[in-house]
């Protein structure tokens, strides 16, 4: 399978097969345990190169490509779904965002110093009305001088200990035009604030919680992109974070279907072999038909999206179809363990609670099969309503 792989993408999935196993695998239950991933493992990942994968050589990335980025992704998330889940939004969708979006003095404050790890991003834009749903959206940016006032909340905010946030909200111009923009918000930026972090699921190694904006002062270097139109023009960053955030997906059932393939060559029932029981090994099989057919999916996917002809509407498939399958994967190797599964002890049943997780993050499944039928049906691959921009002449 994927032999049309390249000798370095081969090679940087190899590197991190090795260091999955070494530095992450050893945390994987503590980074459940405790919701946080350790200090000593980003300095590791950040040594490694991890943070500046996906960011331009220019910028002091190493500008791997899409497909690369999910094979690296794959292989972390078979020791700790949850660890990969929050690099995606790091790794992924902020600089690629920043790099799309951004003027040049922009991208030189910003992206060298995520490729280093030394500020975490984050990406928000869900809040209470639906988070797909934008046209519902409060948080608003009213003109101000030369620049804007930001006022608002967003709700389930990945990366609740970054120091830079990409905020995706209302506009107005100062002669009335109304858009959705990309703002640029700091964590030490006067009004606003981080809320405690809620207790979640899964995906568990990066905290998830509320943030408020309260008069928050907007200068014009802090808009990413056209202040009207930047909250919805950086689909590239989008389809290249669902396409890494699926990795990890297949990478979480993979590594469910590993240690329980493991299990179950140790276990005897009845005084047999645990394999040679029905369904045992039926399921196993059909968990593996299963990820292998996720796993081509995404790596034609990721591929094409390289070359530039990505189907439109494929990154919402994969997201969907891959979320879905790989979660009910989980869900039936969670039960060969029997009752060992359900306890923590083991180590497995955050497989099924990540892979739920990752089923709803980044839009829910049928969110995005949602988005699929409308490129199905009339051409369209987006939810984003066709009069959210509106101009004060109309
Ligand atoms: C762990 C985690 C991390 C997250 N991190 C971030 C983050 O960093 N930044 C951020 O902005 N958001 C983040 N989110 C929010 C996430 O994107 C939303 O939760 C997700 O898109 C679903 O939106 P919602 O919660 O508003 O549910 P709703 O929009 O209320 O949807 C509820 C349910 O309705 C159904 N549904 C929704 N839309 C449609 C549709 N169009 N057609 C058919 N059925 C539909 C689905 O079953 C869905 O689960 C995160 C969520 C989780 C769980």
């Amino acid at each position: 399978m994927l032999d049309w792989l390249t000798d370095e993408q081969r090679a940087l999935r190899d590197m991190a097969e090795t260091f999955a196993r070494k530095e992450v695998e050893p945390f994987a239950n503590q980074i459940d345990r405790d919701e946080v991933t350790p200090p000593e493992l980003l300095a590791k990942a950040a040594e490694f190169g991890l943070f500046g994968l996906y960011i331009p050589p220019e910028y002091g990335g190493s500008g791997v490509d899409a497909t690369s980025v999910c094979l690296v992704v794959e292989e972390l998330a078979k020791a700790s779904p949850s660890f990969a889940g929050m690099l995606t939004v790091q790794i992924v969708l902020c600089p690629k965002t920043v790099e799309l979006l951004g003027t040049e003095e922009q991208k030189q404050r910003i992206l060298p110093k995520s490729a280093t790890g030394e500020r975490l991003m984050a990406y928000s834009q869900s809040e209470p009305g639906g988070a797909a749903n934008v046209a519902s959206h409060i948080t608003r940016a009213m003109p101000d001088g030369n620049g804007w006032r930001l006022d608002g909340s967003k709700l389930y905010c990945t990366q609740g200990t970054a120091q830079t946030y990409l905020v995706m909200c209302k506009t107005r111009t100062n002669v009335g035009d109304e858009g959705y923009g990309c703002l640029i918000v700091e964590r030490e930026d006067e009004g606003f604030s981080v809320a405690p972090y809620e207790h979640k699921l899964g995906w568990r190694g990066t905290n998830t919680g509320p943030i408020a904006f309260d008069n928050v002062r907007i200068d014009p270097d802090d808009v990413l992109g056209d202040i009207l139109t930047g909250g919805f023009s950086h689909r590239e960053a989008n389809q290249a974070n669902l396409l890494s955030h699926v990795a990890t997906s297949v990478g979480c059932a993979q590594g469910l279907l590993d240690k329980t393939l493991d299990y179950v060559k140790e276990r005897r029932l009845y005084g047999k072999d645990m394999g040679e029981l029905q369904p045992v090994g039926y399921w196993l099989a059909e968990a593996h038909a299963k990820i292998s057919a996720c796993r081509a999916l995404l790596y034609d996917t990721a591929r094409a999206f390289d070359k530039g002809v990505m189907e439109a509407g494929m990154a919402s498939a994969c997201k969907g179809y891959i979320g879905d399958t790989t979660f009910d994967v989980c869900c039936k190797l969670l039960q060969l363990w029997g009752g060992s599964g359900i306890m923590d002890s083991t180590g497995v049943n955050r497989y099924m609670r990540d892979a739920k997780a990752k089923c709803i993050a980044e839009g829910a499944s049928e969110m995005h099969y949602a988005i699929l039928a409308n490129q199905l049906l009339y051409g369209k691959p987006t939810l984003v309503p066709a009069n959210i921009v509106k101009t004060a002449a109309a």
